[in-house]
Order: C-alpha cells, then structure tokens, then sequence
C-alpha cells in the first residue's frame, strides 16, 4: 500500500472489484482497493448467483447484456472461472395482465436486440418439468439468463484488475474521510492514511455508513433475503440425462419466486410481501461472513403457492435455507455516480443485482472517473435521481413497498402509495379538496387529474384506457375552448446571477441568451455533443437569469451547474426547489383573465409571446412567462409559496366568468402532445443529438463557443442518422406507454439503427426440451429473431405518447431512421401495441394551431 493513489475504492464485493477492473482497464492503474475483511464479505459471498438481461429501463438492461457478455472475457482475462451456466429463463404468466406484461417486455426486447420469444405454457414445461401448466396462460423465454458461482466471479474481476495494476489491500477497514481544499482526500484506515485524488463508494451492506463519512445520507436499505436448496431430485437427474443440458431458470410472478436447477436439485427464492429490513438505520461493522435466521413462516405463503404450480418440488426435502441482507434503493435501481454538491466522491451501491448489473455499473462508472462521462444513457442508475426528500425514513418506506412488488405489475396510470405524501405545495389540501387524483412528481404532490365531484378520486389500474379518460378530454377541451389553470411547482427553477452570469450560459448553452425581459428555449450539451438538458432562461435583468427545466433532473443538472461554474465567484446558482412555486394559465380568454388579475398592459402587443416580466399578479408579487406547455395562449406564473393560495384564489375567481376549468398533468402532457413538444428523459436523453431530437431551431452554432458544439456541429454536417418523429396511430383501446417497437415496411432495406444483438447465441428447445442449436453457453453466433416480418422490419422505439383528446387521436413519438423521418405516407409505420401492430402515419406538422397562431395571440 503506497501513501498515495489516483484513486481508492471502498469495498470488495462483486460491485467494488467491478469498478477496480474497469479503472484499471481504462488505464487508471494507480487504484487500490481496500476491504475491510476478506473479498465478497459483504453480500455477495450468499447471492444465488442469478443473472438476466431484462430491466424495466432499457438503458440498463443494455448495461446488463453488457455485463452477461463480459463473463468470458474476465474469464480469459484472469484465468478464474466464474462457472457460468447460460440456461437460459422463463417468465411465467399466470393471468392476461401478467401476459400484456410480457408481450410489452417481449416487444421492448425487440429494439434492444433481445431474442426473447413468447412462448405457451407446454413449451415452458419441455424446459422445466417440475411445473404444472394448467396455473398459468402463457411464458416469454429469455436465452440470455443465467447462473454462476458468486465469489468466482468477484475474484475474476480482482485477478483481471491486479493484473492490469491495481492494487488490493484486505483485513483493513476505512474508518474516516476527509477532504483538503484543494480536493485531496485523505481515506483513513485502520493501519494508517492514505491520500487520493478519488473516493469511490462501494460499501454495499455498509454504503449508508461510507456515506456518512463524507456527510452523505444515501437512500439504501437493507432487505433480508431467502433462498432455499432442496435435496438431490431423480427428475432432475432424469432431465438432465434426457436432454444433455440443465434445467432452465423460471420466475414464477404469482408466486413471487425465482427458481432454477443447483447441482441435481433446485434453487428457490422469494420476493415476499411480508419482508423485513434489516439494520435500518446502522448497519453493525462486527457483521461479518454470516447469516440471518430463516424464517420459514414469512415465505409460506409464496412457498404455497410454488408448490402448487411446480408440484414436482413439493414432495422434496429442504436441504438449507439461506437468509442474507443485501442493498436496495427507493425504486431498486443502482446509485451510481458522482455526487452533487462533493468533488470526486463517487458512489456505485444499492446494487441490488450484482451479477446482472455490477460489470455495466464498473463500466459506466470507471468512463465517468476517467473520461468524464458514463458513456451511456445511466439516467436510470444515476445517484441524483433522488432529492432531499430520499430521507432514511422515506427509503425504509419505498424500499419495502418496491422489495414486496418486485415479481407484481406496474401499471402505466399506477402511482405507488408509500412514503406519500413527502413535499406538498400550499394548495395541497385544495386540491385534494377539488377531487383531484394526486401523483409523486420528484417527490412533490401534484395533480394528474380532477375526478367528479362525489366519485372516488383513484385511477383505475390498466394498460388500456382508463376511468381518466372522459375527465382528462373534458379539461382539455375546457382549457383549448375557454381557460384552464394547473399547479407546475413540480418544473425545476434556478436563478443565476453574477457578472458573469450571461457568458456563461452562452458557454453551457446552445441557443443565444435573450434580451433583457425575454425568453429562449434552450437544449445544453455534454462535451459528446448530447442532449443533457433542455431548458426555458429568462433574463430578468443584466445580471440575472431565471431558468426553468425537468424537475426529476435537478440534481443531475445542478451537478453539472456547479462543476462548470467559474472558480472566481463571478456566477451563482441557486435552485430554489420548492421555495418557488407555480401555476399555469392557459386557453384562449387566459388573456384576458390575466388581464383583470394585474395592473398594466399586457395585451398581445404590450406582453408578447415569450416575454418575461416581474408584475403583481392578484396582489402577489410574480414572475410571469408568457409561455405554456400547452402551446397555446397562455402563461405561467411563479410566486413564493406563501402567496400561492392567494394567486389561485384570484384566478379561480377572476376566471369564473370565462368557465375557468382545474386541469391536471396527465392534461397537460394530452396537449403537449398535439403540439409536438418533447419532454425530457423521454425523446430528449444523452443518447442523442440535437439534430436527431428536431432541436435545430435551438442550436445556435455560430454564436460562441459552447460545450458540445465541435460534436453538434459534426453532427450536423454529417447528418443525423436517427430523427425524432411524432406518429398518428389508429389505436383502439390502448395507446403507446413509451418504449414499443416502431416497424416499417422496408421491403429489403437495411437501415441498421437497431437490432445489434447481444453476442450471445439464442438456443432453441424442441418439444423434448434438447437445445437442437448449440450447446448451451457459447458465445459469437447473434439472431435477428424477431427483427424482421416479410417486409417490415423493426427500424425505430417509441419514446412517449397518449391519447391527444383536442385532436381525438392517439399519438406518439419517437425515433427512427432519418431516410424514413419524412414520409407522411399511410401504410409505412406500425406501432406495436400489448402485442397487436397497429398502423402508424408520421404527422409533420404539429395538429393543433400548426402555425403557433393561437399561441402568438
Ligand atoms: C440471499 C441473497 C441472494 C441473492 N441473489 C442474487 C442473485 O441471484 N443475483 C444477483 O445478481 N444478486 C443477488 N443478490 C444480491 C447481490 O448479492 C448483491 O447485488 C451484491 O452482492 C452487491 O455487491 P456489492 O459489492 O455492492 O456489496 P457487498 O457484497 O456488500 O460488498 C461490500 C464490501 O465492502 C466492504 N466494506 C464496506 N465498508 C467498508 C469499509 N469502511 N472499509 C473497507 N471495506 C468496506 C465490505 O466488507 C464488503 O465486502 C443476492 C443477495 C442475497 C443476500
């Protein structure tokens, strides 16, 4: 151990080796590892060693393909095995909700170039015939599904990294952490001090503790969980024999546990709904290579179940039970990056899934420490998706409600009622009082929509339309004909000031910074010309600006904020979370209500579109845009919080002879819609350009220098190869959700934008259950299965869409190739919907006030 290291990872379980080995890989050899005992004493040493590639977010499961796929590599690399067994996996439906579930995560696994297929219930018990079939409708197979052996892998990734030039140092605990002004860390542990220029956080069972020593409160818990091995069992051995090959793995949902072949018997885990946490709030340093206490009682109930729909198990004896913790977040994702507000304190915890994830989350880490960026859309994992409110109390609440829904369906309308209400606005109790169905947004209670008056304000659960459905069209309607008002205290809000305030957000953005009492629209950039953010800056005055943007990526854009500000104090940044509130008006008569609320000019002439003025609105001071997210005419209004009732008073009131309606989000995002506007994480994301995301009228490129611009304009030089589109889609009863597959017919043509498959060869069963193509685990041969139809060919993903209530049509919106992105034809796109491929047309041209006409006023 030197007395100095470029960088330091806390923690060698599967996670912490990971990221030594992808540093190291990446040329970042002066690392070392430091373990408080020996390597996997954490969790990792019990894990059932499962893997998979599918991820509710597509961008992580990429990160999981890529992890199943580095196995061989490490394999070679450090000469260890990780005694892989790619059987390959089942999900088993047990209802037609279950199996919608599936033909979505089928559909989605088409553009990711996943060869999963949709199988009967007799199929799936060719690959395991301990299952009763009569239970369920229907399967989806999974080739790239796994087990190995836990502490051989988490050794491979050391090995490789010791022989690339890491260093590890075991038996030696961090005790304390502490940075020098001039970034410096000193890590001390229990023989002695080391400095280093990077800390990474990879404590697992004790990340919250590691945290807590750079003042951190990381939103992970602890879960207790079993598994249990049965005895020896003939039909095993039998299958095995027959086949030539081991039993696959299946998730059984109903039952809420995974199960799969261990030696000649079977391996089977719960996800109850009876969990526990454990060490909720400290997790003890004496916890060593041990286990918790089984609690059979707990999992009989999913056990029961089990037993019925694979009978072949219950007649067998219990051999051990395994019962150990392991980390989760809020919504079971990693936490992975740096963290705001720190310089050089990395995390990569909350792994839930080590050996699925933990290679993806080494490589997206080890890219960001060394390159500056993941290198990948990590949205999904990145540690500043959780505020504030991510409090211990809120993470013991959402982390026990997401372990115990971990095998249930999430539906695309279903808000998830624990740790809730967390932040609510002054006028939380009117709302509420009005009818309205209440939705987290980043934490904050926001109204989705109004339910009548005397009905029960909830949604009805589904993948198809639902109960919202005529309430939503009638605030739209009721807003596009007259004038509706909504809560927006869920947008971001910055407020810049400085000297040097304007030149700098010329540097972070793409779009020029407006005149003084005006407003622009701009995307901001990495250094890889990608779209990071999208935003609306007002210029208040000479030194001061006023940005809005996605509430969810407040941290994440603050992150960046701060590492670009300039060191000579010359530009503060202030996010103002909920200390800023506001309220949207919006319609045709908002004018003229706006008008009776205030005490000057604010005709078409006086306040123009896009204007930005700071005027008393009913009384109150505010901030007013003219600008809505509906796109029409209309404005959005932002007061501090202790004079919100009063503004919406006076709307409500003011507005009640123009028929001023309440509208909630999901409104909101209808008549977004029809306009063609895109939300961010959703068509605009760091995988991809400005140019691919129809940005252009906001990329400045001859401006000034801008971060991004070398690559934007290379982009546009050389054309966008992706553009994004909106579709008209002749739905019946279900809209898009976000993420199906865009078809096309391309009579032959290759535009090869998606479909790369993993390098994994998919085997197929014959009803005996043999593999007819290769053996079981070999690598390089890829399948398109599932890509092409005749014809039509899978070109493109949908990213957003729903039901535009003004227009009365289904909308989405999405990418697809550029060739294809003109071609309003009928009869070229098709949009695959639960399973059915419906017809799809691209629409150009936004379908309400297509000229901005009603907008402008
Ligand atoms: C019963 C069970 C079954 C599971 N099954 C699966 C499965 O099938 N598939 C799957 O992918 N995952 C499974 N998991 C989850 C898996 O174990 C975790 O995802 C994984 O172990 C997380 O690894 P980690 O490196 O983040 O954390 P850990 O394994 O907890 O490693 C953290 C390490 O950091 C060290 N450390 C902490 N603080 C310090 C300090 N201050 N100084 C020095 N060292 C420190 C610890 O000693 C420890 O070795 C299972 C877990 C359990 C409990």
């Amino acid at each position: 151990m030197k007395s100095h290291y470029q960088a330091v990872v806390i923690g060698g379980g599967v996670v912490g080796c990971s990221v030594l080995y992808h540093l190291a890989r990446a040329g970042w050899t002066d690392v070392l590892l430091i373990e408080r005992s020996e390597l996997t004493s954490g969790s990792s040493w019990h894990a059932a060693g499962g893997f998979h590639t599918l991820n509710g977010d597509p961008n992580v499961a990429k990160l999981q393909a890529y992890t199943v796929q580095l196995y061989k590599e490490l394999e070679e690399l450090s000469g260890q095995s990780c005694s892989l067994h790619l059987t390959g996996g089942v999900m088993l439906a047990d209802s037609p909700e279950r199996m919608d579930f599936l033909r979505l995560a089928h559909a989605k696994g088409r553009y990711l170039g996943m060869d999963t297929e949709l199988i009967t219930p007799s199929e799936a018990k060719a690959m395991f015939p301990l299952m009763d079939e009569s239970n369920f409708v229907g399967a989806m197979w999974d080739p790239v599904e796994g087990h190995l052996d836990p502490s051989g892998t988490t050794h491979a990734y050391a090995k490789a990294a010791r022989k690339l030039g890491a260093e590890i140092e075991l038996r030696n605990r961090v005790v304390e952490l502490t940075q020098a002004p001039d970034g410096t860390w000193t890590i001390v542990t229990e023989n002695g001090s080391i400095a280093a220029a990077h800390v990474v956080n990879c404590g697992g069972l004790w990340a919250r503790e590691v945290g807590r020593m750079a003042g951190l409160e990381l939103p992970i818990l602890a879960m207790e969980h079993m598994y249990l091995l049965t005895e020896a069992m003939p039909e095993v051995e039998e299958f095995n024999a027959r086949t030539g090959r081991e039993m696959v793995g299946v998730l059984d949902f109903k039952g809420e546990i995974y199960t799969r072949q261990e030696r000649n018997g079977i391996l089977l885990g719960t996800y109850e709904k009876d969990c526990r946490p454990w060490s909720p709030v400290e997790t003890p340093w004496s916890f060593g290579h041990e286990l918790l206490a089984p609690d059979l009682d707990r999992i009989a109930p999913s056990l029961e179940i089990g037993f019925r729909h694979f009978p072949g198990i219950a007649n067998t004896g219990i051999k051990q039970v395994i019962n150990g913790p392991f980390t989760f977040a809020p919504d079971g994702n990693p936490l992975v990056g740096p963290v705001q507000g720190l310089t050089n304190y990395w995390v990569a915890c909350g792994v839930m899934a080590g050996f699925s994830q933990g290679g993806g989350v080494g490589l997206a880490l080890s890219n960001w420490m060394v390159h500056g960026d993941p290198g990948f859309d990590v949205w999904g994992m990145d540690v500043t998706r959780f505020g504030e409110w991510a409090s211990l109390r809120y993470t013991n609440a959402k982390v026990r409600e997401n372990y115990s829904r971990r095998f249930s369906i999430r539906f695309p309308n279903e808000e998830l009622p624990a740790a809730r209400p967390a932040q609510t606005t002054p006028l939380y109790d009117i709302m509420v009082g009005q009818n309205a169905v209440m939705g987290d947004s980043w934490g904050l209670e926001t109204p989705l929509w109004f339910a009548p008056k005397g009905s029960e304000p909830k949604d009805v659960v589904s993948y198809h339309r639902s109960n919202d459905f005529e309430h939503v069209g009638n605030e739209v309607r009721a807003t596009r004909d007259g004038v509706g008002v909504t809560e927006i205290a869920n947008f971001a809000k910055y407020a810049v000031t400085g000297p040097g305030t304007e030149a700098w957000l010329n540097h972070l953005m793409t779009n020029r910074m407006p005149k003084a009492g005006r407003i622009v629209l701009t995307p901001m950039l990495n250094e890889r010309g990608k779209l990071i953010g999208d935003f609306t800056i007002a210029k208040a005055s000479e030194d001061r600006f006023l940005i809005w943007g996605s509430s969810a990526a407040q941290k994440y854009h603050m992150r960046w904020f701060e590492r670009h500000l300039p060191t000579d104090g010359s530009v503060r940044i202030h996010r103002y979370d909920q200390t800023l509130v506001g309220l949207s008006i919006a319609g045709p008569k908002s004018q003229a209500l706006l008008a009776k609320l205030v005490d000057e000019d604010v005709s078409s002439s006086a306040f123009r579109f896009m204007d930005f003025r700071e005027m008393a609105v009913g009384g109150a001071p505010c901030m007013v845009n003219r600008i809505t997210y509906t796109g029409d005419l209309g404005y959005e209004i932002w007061m501090e919080p202790a004079y919100q009732r009063l503004v919406y008073r006076a709307i409500k009131e003011a507005g009640a002879e123009f028929g001023i309606v309440d509208f909630g989000m999901r409104a909101l995002l209808s008549m977004r819609l029809e306009k063609n506007f895109p939300t961010w994480y959703r068509e605009l994301r760091p995988i991809y350009g400005p140019f691919e995301g129809g940005m252009e009228r906001f990329v400045k490129l001859d401006k000034n220098d801008f971060i991004g611009r070398e690559a934007a304009a290379r982009e546009k030089a050389e054309g966008p190869k992706l553009r994004r589109v909106s579709l008209v889609v002749d739905a019946v009863d279900a809209d898009v959700m976000g993420d199906e597959p865009i078809w096309a017919k391309v009579n032959g043509s290759d535009f090869g934008t998606v479909g790369k498959t993993h390098e994994f060869g998919a085997p197929r069963f014959d009803a005996e259950g043999k593999d007819t193509r290769t053996s079981q685990a070999s690598h390089g041969a890829s399948s398109v299965r599932g890509l092409r139809d005749g014809d039509w060919a899978v070109v493109g993903w949908v990213t957003s869409g729903g039901y535009a209530h003004y227009v009365e049509k289904s909308l989405a919106q999405g990418y697809v190739p550029t060739e294809l992105a003109d071609d309003e034809a009928d009869g070229l796109f098709e949009i695959e919907i639960l399973g059915h491929r419906r017809p799809a047309r691209i629409n150009r041209e936004p379908l309400f006030d297509p000229t901005g006409e009603k907008m402008r006023g």
